[in-house]
Formats: C-alpha cells, sequence, structure tokens
C-alpha cells in the first residue's frame, strides 16, 4: 500500500518531469507527498575541510539564496499538488543530497521514492545522476522509482 511518496528535485527538468509523475501516481493512489530539496553544501563549501569561520560570512548570503530559489521550485510542485487535491509538504535542508534524502524516506517512513534519473548537471552522458545513483545504493528496503529524461 502506497500512501507517501517522497518526491526530491534539485529544480531540473528532469525533477520536474519526475515531480509530475510523482503528483498524478499520488492522485491516483490517494497519497501524500513530501517535496523534498536539499541545498548541497558541497557545492559552496569544502567536500571534507568544514568551512572555516572566517569565510562563514560569505557562504551565509549564497546558501539564502539558493534556499529562495529552491522555495519557489518546490513551491510549484505542491501547487500541483493543491490543484489535485494532494496533501503535501515541502522540506528543504542544507547538507548532503544522497544522506538528508535517505533520512528523510525512514524518518517519514514513505513508501516510494520518486525522482530524476538525471539532475541539473550538464554532464548528461552518465546513465544516472550521481544523487540517484547514492539513493538506490543506500542499504534501505524503500523501492525507488526513476523517471528518465
Ligand atoms: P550529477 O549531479 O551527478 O552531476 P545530475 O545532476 O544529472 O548529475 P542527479 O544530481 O543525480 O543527476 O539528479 C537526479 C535526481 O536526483 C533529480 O532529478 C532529483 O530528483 C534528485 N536530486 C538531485 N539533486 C538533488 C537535491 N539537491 N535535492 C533534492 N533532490 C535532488
Ligand atoms: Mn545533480
Amino acid at each position: 500500500m502506497i500512501s507517501k511518496i517522497l518526491v526530491p528535485t534539485d529544480g531540473s527538468k528532469a525533477a520536474q518531469k519526475a515531480a509530475i509523475y510523482a503528483v498524478d501516481l499520488a492522485t491516483q493512489l490517494k497519497a501524500s507527498v513530501i517535496v523534498m530539496s536539499v541545498i548541497d553544501k558541497r557545492s559552496f563549501t569544502g567536500q571534507t575541510v568544514p568551512a572555516a569561520k572566517t569565510t562563514r560570512h560569505l557562504i551565509a548570503p549564497v546558501e539564502d539564496y539558493l534556499r529562495e530559489a529552491a522555495e519557489v521550485y518546490t513551491g510549484e510542485i505542491k501547487k500541483l499538488c493543491d490543484k489535485n487535491a494532494v496533501q503535501s509538504k515541502i522540506i528543504i535542508t542544507a547538507g548532503h543530497p544522497v544522506e538528508d534524502i535517505v533520512k528523510e524516506a525512514v524518518r517519514a517512513k514513505v513508501n516510494l521514492i520518486i525522482m530524476g534519473s538525471h539532475g541539473k548537471s550538464a554532464l548528461a552522458a552518465a546513465v544516472l545522476g550521481s544523487v540517484t545513483y547514492g539513493v538506490i545504493h543506500k542499504d534501505t528496503k524503500i523501492p525507488v522509482l526513476l523517471v528518465r529524461k
């Protein structure tokens, strides 16, 4: 029984396509949706070294800017849910996309994750994007549905 679906999005066209698919399925199943966007801290801080105190004042505005953008594209998906009378909520975190997506899926006990095969990256040659690859290789029992770009 699928009653709760997690829909991670980076605001890309591929993620948008996956979200439309997810809302359509949720409508048919009368399931609720969690729309999730992770502000990828790796993109603007050191990957392994935490940001130095001296650079934090430079990072904060970048994070705010990315959060505002995420509010817009997650909000659009929420509107689509509202239009279809699908119950939904938005979660925006800042961290590592794979870790945060899987953590939320487990925490909220979703029955399904629906995401794009690809995202924002221009490296379209890869079979799968790294966030998708990471999520499907995490050791959880939660099914993942990939929508091809
Ligand atoms: P890569 O980032 O590895 O260069 P890519 O951008 O083409 O490649 P992914 O990042 O794996 O591919 O994106 C695939 C899907 O993962 C997206 O369609 C979206 O559903 C989800 N996703 C990617 N990044 C995020 C994020 N920061 N927050 C939430 N969901 C994300
Ligand atoms: Mn990506």
